[in-house]
Parts: C-alpha cells; sequence; structure tokens
C-alpha cells in the first residue's frame, strides 16, 4: 500500500504528496471558512486590535496613494498576529482560509469594499487623507474598473 502521509484536514482524503492535496482543497474547498486549529486562537487584546487598525489602514492608504487606479488589482500584506486577522475578517463573506497552504483571504472590491472596511473598522471616512495642504483628498475608485484588495495575512507562525 503507498503512503499517504498528507491527510485533508476537512474531510477524510489523503495524499501521497502535497501539490494533490492542494489541488484536492482547491476544487473541494476553495471557499472554506473552517479553521482546523480555531480552538488555539485566542480573542485578541483590544490594544493590539487598535494597533493592528492602525497599520492595516495606513498600509492601504500608501499603497493607493502611490499607485493610483492604474492596477485594477491590489495585494496588501500585513504581517500581524494570526488570531487578529481571524477575529476582524471571519465574518466577511469573502473570508477564506487556505488549510494547506496556512493562508487566510480576504477580498474587498471597489466602492462597497471600502465601504465594508470603514464597517469593520469603524472609521467611515477612512480613505480621505489630509493632504499637505491641511485639505483632504478622496481616493477614487473608478466603477468601471473596481479597485481589489486582497489581505492576506503572514503565511506561517
Ligand atoms: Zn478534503
Amino acid at each position: 500500500m503507498v503512503a499517504k502521509p498528507f491527510h485533508c484536514l476537512l474531510c477524510d482524503k489523503s495524499y501521497a504528496n502535497k501539490t494533490s492535496l492542494v489541488t484536492h482543497e482547491r476544487k473541494f474547498h476553495n471557499q472554506n471558512v473552517i479553521i482546523p486549529h480555531q480552538h488555539i486562537l485566542s480573542v485578541p487584546l483590544y490594544s493590539s486590535y487598535c494597533h493592528f487598525r492602525g497599520l492595516f489602514i495606513d498600509t492601504i492608504q500608501s499603497r493607493l496613494g502611490s499607485h493610483r487606479s492604474t492596477e485594477c488589482k491590489k495585494k496588501i500584506q500585513v504581517h500581524y498576529e494570526e488570531n487578529l486577522f481571524y477575529f476582524i475578517f471571519r465574518e466577511q463573506e469573502t473570508f477564506t482560509f487556505q488549510v494547506s497552504g496556512y493562508k487566510y483571504n480576504c477580498v474587498f472590491k471597489g466602492q462597497a469594499g471600502v465601504e465594508r472596511i470603514g464597517k469593520i473598522f469603524q472609521c467611515p471616512n477612512w480613505w480621505m487623507k489630509a493632504n499637505k495642504f491641511g485639505g483632504e483628498t478622496i481616493v477614487y475608485y473608478p466603477q468601471q474598473d473596481p479597485i481589489t484588495k486582497n489581505l492576506i495575512d503572514k503565511e506561517s507562525i
């Protein structure tokens, strides 16, 4: 019998190599929201949450500021504690977890995405940036060319 050391943690399938497991996962658990190790993720401290919120919003704002809307898709990596990412984004419709790659993913698209981020962090006008003249700049999101942000937590702990 061939050894199949790569077990799917979401069902009872096993595979001989990681590539097959990843293929299986993409095919059958593409929209997975189950975190098999959820029980070890503790509720984040409020101070950690506030720090993450600031860092997260700053990261997006700096990317938007330097790239305008020439790209239609942006990927932003925020390295932070895993439990924060999980507790903040788990309720989102676009939240997924890729078990074999240990990757969390949450997509925010277009104006609706901008508003959802504002709701999550309870700061509705987060995309308005104060410029050096003391005024405000609104980052523009063209309707026909929505900006997508993939927000990915660190891959492993
Ligand atoms: Zn499976």
